[in-house]
């Protein structure tokens, strides 16, 4: 099983027939194993990008200012500003003589023009080099403006992504108003999604059918206005727990709310957590009506993909995704769907979630943290995995071995949350395991 791996990568890599230890996870990547995750900056303009009306400005190099909406299409009800990309395109000349004073112009351009709210500022790997007061700058643009202008330290060389979700939640919580401000508890706040493909809609809709009121959402379709009124909700609901657990954790502490899980992937997981939300946050009226509703709609999209069920039987399944929590999902959702998932693995999962996972696959299962495309690869190929579920990164890698591929992240157009989520996930590794193509990609 371990021919041709790295010996340090080892014990981040165990099949549950194999090897009972626990996987070593939650850690930094191996020097020299090229891995698959995303930099510290990215981990926090993934949580933060999503605030519609925020200026996203990146202090750093031009190329950190590449990661955009546009590799990240978060869909927004009202304003686009969060599109564009801002940056204050560090030179060599600013490395030698410091950039605090571009950043302070370029906070003074955007005011000028657009006069917004609320601005974050990413410092990227150069500026935690050469160390530009960020903090000082921010508090200056506070000051004279009357905006609230948020800086969020995060050189790509810090940490890994997981640390750049705990410094975009740092950057919420600034932002909050005291506990003694929240106002009357009521309805729920959806956390840790970011409506990529109009998800949060999805959800909000479901909590509108069993009549519970969404205060607030992190990220997805926020707003600056919306994010102030978080400290009043119930509950916090937690759909992406690797980027947002940890918020919930804060709110907490710091508000009292407490918070539940609840995966909206797959038939079983959207029904539990819609009733889960219903028991902890609704009234009588709410637990029925949830009842009812997921009754009603899991057994209608049931009868719409059983038809798909039959072509995808038996065939096998490899997922690489951010977080634990959405493996475990997709781990249910394929079990469902009639295939066996043959390698799984995450980003930034967590020993908790690495624990479920082991129970809930096959002895056989390669599972692996923090994984690189040549690992992949080999396991792909050994296990003869019909499809790769994953994000931008692992797209080429499953087209240049002739497997097919679905996008469960950045780059999708279609929502795969919630009752229509089945349909779409469904049909769509429907028409790639199933396409002709790879009889001749494969040769
Ligand atoms: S690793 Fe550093 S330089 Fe590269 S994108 Fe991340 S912050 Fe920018």
């Amino acid at each position: 099983m371990y021919a041709h791996i790295l010996e340090e990568r080892k014990s981040s890599i165990k099949s549950p027939a194999r090897d009972s230890t626990p996987i070593r996870c939650e850690a930094a990547s191996v020097a020299g194993a090229v891995s698959q995750r995303a930099c510290v900056y990215c981990g926090a303009r993934v949580v933060l990008n999503p605030v519609a009306d925020a200026f996203h400005i990146v202090h750093g190099p031009i190329g950190c200012a590449s990661y955009t909406w546009d590799i990240r299409g978060s869909l927004s009800s009202g304003p686009q500003l969060y599109r564009n990309s801002f940056s204050t395109d560090l030179q060599e000349r600013d490395v030698v003589f410091g950039g605090a004073e571009k950043l302070a112009s370029a906070i003074d351009e955007v005011m000028g023009v657009y006069a917004p709210r609320l601005i974050f500022v990413y410092a990227t790997c150069i500026v935690g080099v050469i160390g530009d007061d960020v903090e000082a700058v921010c508090r200056e643009a506070e000051r004279k403006y009357g905006i609230r202008a948020v800086p969020v330290k995060a050189p790509g060389f810090s940490g890994n992504k997981s640390t750049g979700y705990r410094l975009a939640c740092d950057a919420l919580m600034r932002l909050l108003p005291p506990r003694e401000k929240r106002g009357k508890r009521e309805g729920v706040n959806i956390l840790g999604d970011y409506n990529l493909a109009g998800e949060m809609w999805i959800i909000k809709s479901y909590m509108r059918e069993i009549g519970i009121p969404v205060v607030s959402t992190f990220t997805g379709d926020a707003t600056y206005e919306r994010l102030l009124k978080a400290p009043s909700a119930r509950l916090n609901v937690v759909q992406c727990a690797g980027s947002m657990l940890y918020l919930a954790e804060r709110m907490e502490r710091e508000y009292g709310i407490p918070w539940v899980k609840a995966s909206f992937f797959g038939l079983e997981d959207t029904g539990t957590a819609i009733r889960q939300v219903a028991d902890l946050a609704g009234s009588p009226a709410a637990r029925r009506k949830a009842a009812d509703f997921t009754r009603r709609e899991s057994g209608r999209v049931a009868r719409l993909v059983a038809p798909y069920h039959r072509r995808l039987a038996g065939k096998k399944a490899a997922i690489f995704v951010g977080g634990g929590f959405k493996a475990i999902s997709l781990v249910r959702q394929f079990r469902e769907m009639g295939m066996e998932t043959v390698l799984v693995g995450t980003q930034t999962g967590r020993a908790d979630e690495y624990e479920v996972l082991g129970k809930l696959v096959s002895p056989d299962t390669v599972i692996l943290d923090d994984a690189n495309p040549a690992e992949l690869e080999k396991f792909m190929r050994e296990k003869g995995a019909d499809i790769l579920v994953g994000g931008v990164k692992e797209r080429p890698l499953a087209y240049k071995l002739g497997i097919a591929f679905c996008d469960h992240n950045h780059e999708r157009k279609h929502a795969l949350a919630g009752y229509e989520g089945v349909e779409n996930f469904t049909r769509e590794v429907n028409l790639s395991v199933n396409s002709p193509v790879w009889r001749y990609a494969r040769g």
